[in-house]
């Protein structure tokens, strides 16, 4: 399979390319040349089959025969590694729990998948490759887990100081091995601008070969389709219309979701339900698309102000404006209406959501859906990486999983970096 870039003006690239090198030349985001429909026979008789063989048909084409087939199902299996529970919240209202991999949260999938990748696709060559990544929380969990001891592959992750959770804090830096963390004094937006200053600066990349680990790289985001066919395979009554509610910050997921139904899945409608950050809610209702900066919100995984993997839901669509607001519906949600909907879900449902699956929830409210369908919304991260935000509002306290229980007790090892100039000697250094 081929990828172009959707600035228009860099050469076409495999799929190798595209894992390792992330970012076009030109600053744009792969998008896959083709996109064909898979076949009927899968997603009518899809209970039939297991979630390694879903996950095997609906990434084969993406990935073509760059990756032997017993390679690419031995990635899928270690990715695929944990269950993907639908549970019911309402009468037709349903969750898709994603939070059950090792770092509880639903990058674990992406982080893992692309980790194996490039693992393979890097192992013939001599040159090592250090994954550079910035992260507000669950990144930087997710990528340090998935690519501990790949082989050949450096992780380099920034984080701000004093601004992520002790858990999250904790999964960052406490695995070791081939996985570094720098602590910044700064912000989120102080770690990005230095990771982006880095990828463009010469004396670094001419020595090191970088890449990033967000929804960016086609091998992150495009495995995020096999939860859309896994809730598929789980419901009861087929028949029925089927609409998805993903909690959206930079629209990788819901982007998976939506090329989901244009390799054949049923999907009756997507609701990218947000926080105060209403870039894409606003461009539905107006048509004019104006990025801004963030704002600080509880669900905080949803922070962006100019969402990335945006401009691929558009080329899904061709750019047609009529046609994307037939499938796309978008709100945005206050934090009192988020807490509102955890203590609603706690006391009604017997549910105890995270904001993000919280602000889900509240889409599929306020969609309105229609009796003959089925409303499920992705419950994106477990609790427990929101314990500050969660407790208070329910009045009680969540017990620790095994996965957490496993990292809050270890030593925490971190270099602190004030300037660019300190990121760029530890880079060189390293
Ligand atoms: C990253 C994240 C999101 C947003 O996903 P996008 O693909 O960036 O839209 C939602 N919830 C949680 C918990 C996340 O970590």
């Amino acid at each position: 399979m081929k990828y172009y870039s959707l600035n228009e003006n860099a050469p076409k690239v495999s799929f190798k390319d595209a894992v390792i090198k992330g970012l076009a030349p030109d600053k744009g985001l792969y998008f896959p040349e083709s996109i064909s429909l898979l076949d009927k026979e899968l997603i009518n008789n899809i209970s039939e089959y297991t979630d390694h063989e879903i996950g095997y048909e609906v990434i084969k084409q993406f990935v073509g025969d760059e990756i032997p087939k017993t390679v690419l199902k031995q990635i899928i299996a270690e990715t695929l590694s944990f269950d993907f529970p639908l549970i019911d919240i309402e009468n037709n209202i349903k969750t898709l729990e994603l939070f059950h991999g090792p770092t509880m949260a639903f990058k674990d999938v992406g982080a893992r998948f692309m980790a194996r990748c490039l693992g393979y696709l890097n192992a013939s060559s001599q040159k090592e490759i250090t994954v550079l990544v910035a992260t507000s929380g669950d990144t930087g969990g997710a990528v340090a887990s998935g690519f501990l001891d790949v082989k050949n592959v450096n992780v380099v992750i920034l984080y701000p100081s004093k601004k992520v959770s002790d858990v999250q804090e904790k999964q960052l830096t406490t695995l070791g091995k081939n996985i570094k963390a720098l602590e910044v004094d700064g912000t989120f937006d102080d770690c990005q601008a230095m990771v982006k200053k880095a990828f463009l600066d010469k004396s670094i990349t001419s020595i090191k070969q970088l890449t990033s680990a967000n929804s960016i790289n086609v091998a992150r985001w495009l495995p995020q389709m096999f939860y859309f066919f896994l809730a598929y395979k789980q419901l009861k009554e087929k028949g029925k219309k089927l609409v998805f509610s993903v909690p959206s910050g930079n629209y990788g997921n819901i982007c998976a979701g939506m090329m989901t139904k244009q390799l054949g899945l049923p999907i009756h409608g997507f609701i990218a339900s947000t926080n105060a950050n209403d870039i894409v809610p606003k461009f539905l209702k107006t048509g004019e698309y104006h990025p801004k900066p963030s704002v600080q919100t509880i669900s905080n995984a949803m922070d962006v102000g100019d969402p990335s993997n945006f401009i691929r839901i558009q080329e899904i669509y061709n750019n047609d404006f009529e046609r994307l607001k037939n499938d796309l519906h978008s709100y945005s949600f206050t934090d009192n209406e988020t807490r509102d909907a955890m203590l609603h879900l706690y006391n009604n449902c017997d549910y105890i959501a995270d904001p993000h699956g919280a602000v889900g929830y509240l889409g599929i409210k306020k969609y309105n859906l229609p009796n003959d369908a089925y409303g499920i919304f992705l419950e994106t991260a477990h609790p427990v990486k929101f314990l500050d935000v969660v407790e208070p509002v329910i009045n009680k306290s969540i017990e620790f999983p095994q996965q957490i229980q496993a990292v809050i007790d270890k030593t925490k090892e971190a270099s602190f970096i004030r300037t660019y100039s300190e990121l760029k000697s530890f880079l060189l250094d390293n």
